[in-house]
């Protein structure tokens, strides 16, 4: 069986060497007789697992020690409502950047609570930029500033770390952690959905210092607040103990590959390669201004989009599947997220020569 080389921005392709681990491990975990499905999460057995997979994250991204770690559930899409609840404290506003349809989606849930300043949108130009820092209109008296690193489907990523003076800056990074290594000391928190570069669906993973946390609103619900968690080491209430296992798995194979420092060589490399063929081209297209192009989401479009059907068949035909860009954005795109292997992204870019040859 061959396994498919899956482009999906998420769930996403995993290393076949976890899912691998995964199986041998399925129906008896280390001899305990039984699955990690299957184990109480407050057992010996899970909670090494958990603990393990906590330091070997905190290894590979050196967290600081201020800093907490929680295994959440509810997606990304839930930290749109607990980061106002959490983190507004005794301020009025906070500061979000547009930067395209993620940061919309928590913008529009964080106003539900808090008055939103929008720092910098690039919605005039389609979502195709980053602003600079010195565009940013930072108000010093913010509770927080909200950014998304890296916007999953227009493919837009900063290139940089926004500087906000003391204001805690808060990151979605769902779509690049783990992607190369951060500074994560410049982060007054850290959010990811686990079902991209983390591990499958049903983990979110909240990184936060430990200044931030025990400010949530008397309005926040036990389990939206983050001190919550935080005293209970993720196991307040019963955690995606499955998920949470596998990105385990996930952080010891990127620990077994060189770690972040490994990962971001071969990231730019697979970016480079496909940035290439679009740009040497005038058959396919990426709008987004080279600084702010995404390693993680690479969107492309067809000259003549009656091609589409055509180039999605033939993909599937050579094992490259989910590539149909997303419906707002139409066209292609390739997520190509740590799993993705480099032989993956060699075949997208050889089947894309092949069709632009036999159709320009
Ligand atoms: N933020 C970003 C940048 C995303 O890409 C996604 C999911 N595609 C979300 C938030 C929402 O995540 P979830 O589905 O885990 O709620």
């Amino acid at each position: 069986m061959a396994r498919k080389f899956n482009f999906s921005a998420g769930p996403a392709m995993l290393p076949t060497a976890v899912i691998e681990r995964a199986q041998a491990e399925m129906l008896d975990w280390n001899g305990s007789g039984m699955s990690t499905m299957e184990m109480s999460h407050r057992g010996k057995e899970y909670m090494s697992i958990a603990a393990k997979a906590e330091a070997d994250l905190r290894d590979v991204m050196g967290i600081p020690d201020n800093y907490k770690v929680l295994f959440l559930q509810g997606g990304a899409s839930s930290q749109f409502a607990m980061i106002p609840l959490n983190l507004m404290g005794d301020k009025t506003s906070a500061d979000y950047i547009n930067t395209g349809m993620w940061s919309k989606k928590a913008i529009a849930e964080a106003k539900r609570y808090i008055t939103v300043n929008i720092a910098a949108d690039t919605s005039d130009n389609g979502f195709t930029s980053v602003p600079t820092q010195a565009e940013l209109k930072l108000d010093p008296n913010a509770a927080y500033v909200h950014y998304t690193p890296n916007e999953t489907i227009g493919g837009v990523e900063f290139d940089y770390i926004p500087e906000t003076n003391g204001v805690p800056l808060i990151a979605d990074m769902s779509s690049t952690i783990l992607s190369r290594p951060i500074d994560v000391s410049r982060f007054g928190m850290i959010y990811a959905g686990a079902q991209k570069n983390i591990g499958p669906a049903g983990l979110t993973i909240v990184i936060i210092r430990d200044d931030l946390l025990g400010k949530a609103t008397d309005i926040c619900p036990t389990m939206f607040n983050y001190a919550t968690h935080a005293d209970n080491d993720s196991m307040y209430n019963t955690p995606a103990t499955y998920s949470w296992y596998m990105a385990g798995l996930v952080f010891e194979w990127l620990k077994g590959l060189g770690g972040l420092e490994g990962m971001a060589a071969i990231n730019k490399r697979k970016a480079e390669k496909l940035y290439a063929v679009i740009d040497g081209s005038d058959f396919y297209a990426n709008p987004v201004a080279i600084n702010a192009r995404s390693w993680m989401n690479v969107p492309f479009t067809l000259a003549d989009a009656e091609l589409d059907a055509a180039f999605l068949k033939g993909a599937a035909e050579r094992g490259l599947v989910t590539l149909k860009g997303h419906r707002s954005v139409g066209g292609m795109r390739a997520s190509i997220y740590n799993a993705m292997p480099e032989a993956g992204v060699d075949a997208l870019v050889a089947y894309m020569q092949e069709f632009e040859a036999a159709n320009a």
